[in-house]
């Protein structure tokens, strides 16, 4: 029988609390990273041989080294995420990004900066102002809607209705919603304008614009998510003294009548622990623990993300980061070659891509490469080497009407079983910063159960007080 590569310790000794994260994507990490410095011994077992979960890159041949399967971005309003990133000493290996790129439907490009002297929310009227491929009447209008959104309570809204059916109903303009809405709230949220919720796509507006003058900023990682997460915070909490076992698939938990938890067993190994956290995505955690976590496939949904990746002879894009409006392509990331890997090399990302082109990866590869030539011109002449298509059919929760209530809180009915994950009850969509709210929110409370108290969670930007006259709160 294989054995865990980690002393099993001796269960017995009540001096030491054994916890154990099952999953080490940014959930898992996140937890066990507040763990640190609390006196509990933290164990992590994840399944593949790197962690990161989905936040992860892939050994490219073509690049000779490592490339993300899908460009990740976060944004100045994602306080954990970047919490997590300062303490952990990975954000010399993030990028702000103050200017917003937008490319119209006829290739006009606006560089989008909002002001840091103005309160919010004024300071976002020079990037509404810069965005060229709207006539100052729409981007009246769009200002208005924003406004509109972010005043709107939940009780106001039919609780079935879309994000799009809403934004028709307060009169939007099509041209609009289709050229910032659809952009805006697709990428933030991974899911189509026609099936997200009204609330989630608040939460977009009010947190990610409105609130403060450094919410809007982009957070685009400059080395790839395999170094910062895979390596360097794994390295971190090895050093803070988290044990961390790859390669390991825990298959079962052993618990007594009551169902408390008493060992998780990977590789045919049995780990005795005092308690777990299940930072796992919703079908695997459902699979471990189905009494605690009920399958529920038909209101948990996930939405696709598509990357394209391509390579070309040299290097095209001139922008770090662009948003195509009014195309297939929704942005556009020029490699970063901090690492001097992959000169030519770029990433064409659209969210919630069920269905694109009738799944036809060739037509997707043309229409691409054809757009990526029309707004960047010194793609014109240089040469298509090599081109990828990453699908994750289950990139990120799919946030529908309705969805908050199934999704689980940390606690459990098993007071010393804890769950995590970008699909918990966080208030926040599937993102890298719903994924550490998660893990924090479970360490806390895991850390409690065990008689060591620990804050982890720590606040969002602080809201002025025309922000909250307009949002509340
Ligand atoms: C294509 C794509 C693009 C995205 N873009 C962005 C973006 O731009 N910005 C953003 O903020 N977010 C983005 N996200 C979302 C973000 O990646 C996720 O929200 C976040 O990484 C989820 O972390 P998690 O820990 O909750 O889950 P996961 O990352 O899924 O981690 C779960 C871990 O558990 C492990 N595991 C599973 N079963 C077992 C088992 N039985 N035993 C042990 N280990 C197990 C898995 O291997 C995995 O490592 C994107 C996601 C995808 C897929």
């Amino acid at each position: 029988m294989t054995t865990l590569a980690v002393n099993p310790g001796t269960h017995t000794d009540r001096q030491e609390r054994r916890l154990v994260v099952v999953g080490g994507g940014l959930a898992g990490l996140a937890a066990a990273a507040s763990l640190v410095g609390t006196g509990i011994r933290v164990t992590l077992l994840e399944s593949r041989r790197r962690a990161g979960g989905r936040a992860a890159s892939f050994d490219d041949p073509v690049a000779g080294g490592l490339v993300d399967a899908c460009q990740h971005v976060a944004m100045g309003c994602c306080t954990n995420f970047l919490d997590l990133c300062r303490r952990t000493g990975l954000d010399d290996w993030l990028r702000r990004d103050r200017t917003m790129y937008f490319i119209g439907p006829d290739g006009d490009r606006a560089a989008c900066r909002p002001a840091r002297w103005l309160p919010a929310p004024l300071h976002l009227a020079p990037l509404l102002l810069g965005m060229r491929h709207f006539s100052l009447a729409e981007k009246a209008v769009l200002a208005a809607g924003m406004l509109r959104l972010a005043r709107c309570r939940e009780r106001d809204v039919d609780s079935s209705q879309t994000a799009l059916a809403w934004l028709q109903s307060i009169g939007q303009p099509e041209r609009v919603i289709r050229l910032f809405w659809q952009p805006v709230l697709e990428s933030a949220l991974g899911e189509a304008i026609d099936l997200v919720s009204v609330p989630a796509a608040r939460k977009v507006v009010v947190d990610g614009f409105l609130a403060h003058r450094e919410a809007v900023d982009l957070v685009v990682p400059t080395r790839p998510l395999g170094e910062l997460f895979g390596t360097r915070l794994v390295d971190w909490l090895r050093v803070n003294g988290v044990e961390i076992v790859t390669g390991c698939t825990v298959t079962g938990v052993e618990r007594t009548a009551d169902g408390t938890v008493i060992s998780l067993t990977g590789n045919g190994a049995a780990l005795p622990c005092d308690a777990a956290i299940l930072a796992l995505p919703w079908k695997q955690a459902a699979r471990l623990v189905p009494d605690v976590v009920p399958p529920a496939d038909d209101r948990l949904l996930g939405s696709p993300i598509t990357a394209v990746h391509l390579w070309f002879d040299r290097d095209v894009v001139d922008l770090p980061h662009a948003v195509l409006v009014g195309r297939v392509s929704q942005w556009v990331f020029r490699s970063e070659d901090a690492s001097g890997g992959s000169p030519g090399h770029c990433q064409v990302v659209i969210s919630a891509s069920r269905g694109l082109l009738g799944g036809d990866r060739q037509r997707l590869i043309e229409t691409v490469v054809q757009e990526v030539r029309e707004v960047f011109p010194a793609a014109r002449d240089a040469r298509l080497l090599e081109a990828r298509v990453v699908t994750d059919p289950t990139a990120v929760l799919s946030v529908r009407p309705g969805v908050e209530a199934a999704r689980p809180p940390a606690r459990t009915a098993i007071p010393n079983l804890f769950l995590a994950g970008d699909w918990t009850a966080t208030g926040w969509p599937s993102t890298m910063e719903g994924a550490v709210r998660s893990g924090r929110i479970a360490a806390e409370a895991a850390a409690a159960s065990l008689g060591r108290p620990v804050q982890a969670l720590i606040a969002d930007l602080p809201k002025g007080p025309l922000v909250r006259s307009i949002c509340g709160g």
